[in-house]
C-alpha cells in the first residue's frame, strides 16, 4: 500500500472534506488553508509532479483544466471573483507532497509575486 498521503484521501482511506468527485479525479479542501477557499485538486492515479505527466495523460490534464478547476469556481462561487491555481513542483517550486495536486486558491485578493 502506497505511503502517499493523497492517495490514500483519494482512495478514501484518509479523511477529506471533499469539494468534488468523479472517476478520475478528486479535490478536498487544504488542511492549512492560505486563502478563504483553498482546494487542492488532484488525479486519483498517483502521479509524483508535473514534471511526470506524460502523453498518457492528456485527456486526464485537459479534464482537469476544462473541466473540473471551472465547475469547482463556480461551486465555491469564485469564478466571477476570480482566482489562482498554483502547482508547486520540485524543491524550488515548494512541492511538500509528491503527488500532482493544482492548488485553487480563492475569496481573497492575491498578490503578486509570490513569495
Ligand atoms: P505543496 O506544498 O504544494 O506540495 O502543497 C501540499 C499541500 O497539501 C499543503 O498546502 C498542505 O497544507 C496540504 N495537505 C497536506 N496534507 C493534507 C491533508 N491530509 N489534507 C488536506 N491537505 C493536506
Amino acid at each position: 500500500m502506497s505511503d502517499c498521503i493523497f492517495c490514500k484521501i483519494a482512495s478514501k482511506e484518509a479523511k477529506s472534506n471533499v469539494v468534488y468527485e468523479d472517476d478520475t479525479v478528486i479535490a478536498f479542501r487544504d488542511l492549512d488553508p492560505k486563502a478563504p477557499e483553498h482546494i487542492l485538486i488532484i488525479p486519483k492515479k498517483h502521479i509524483d509532479s508535473l514534471n511526470e505527466l506524460d502523453n498518457s495523460d492528456k485527456e486526464l490534464a485537459s479534464h482537469i483544466l476544462v473541466d473540473v478547476i471551472p465547475k469547482v469556481a463556480r461551486d465555491l462561487s469564485i469564478d466571477k471573483s476570480g482566482f489562482r491555481i498554483v502547482v508547486n513542483t520540485g524543491d524550488d517550486g515548494g512541492q511538500t507532497v509528491n503527488h500532482l495536486h493544482f492548488h485553487m486558491l480563492g475569496g481573497r485578493t492575491m498578490t503578486w509575486p509570490p513569495g
